[in-house]
């Protein structure tokens, strides 16, 4: 699947190192897809090499709204930092 403008995400948060707060999916929406990738070693392919995605996207949370750019994707690991597509619930 290809990330675009407008498409809805889940974006996983950072957890605190005291685990005050665990990492969790937060909704996300997609509001830029680079046209290249910029991190190591893909840093310069076109963005989705290899299933390799970045996006930017807003995301949401119960008490704000905060913009990151060049998120990584990565299904597998749902790492802090990292966005994945919706779990399907059917
Ligand atoms: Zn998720």
């Amino acid at each position: 699947m290809t990330p675009s403008v407008g498409r809805t995400v889940h974006y996983v948060s950072y957890g605190t190192p005291g685990r005050e707060y665990t990492s969790e999916c937060r909704v996300a929406i997609v509001t830029a897809v680079p046209k290249y990738l910029t991190a190591e070693p893909m840093d310069g392919c076109p963005n989705g090499t290899d299933g390799e995605w970045i996006a930017s996207l807003a995301v949401l949370t119960p008490t704000g709204l905060f913009f990151n750019e060049d998120v990584p994707f990565s299904e597998d690991n749902h790492a802090g930092g990292t966005w994945h597509w919706p779990e399907r619930t059917d």
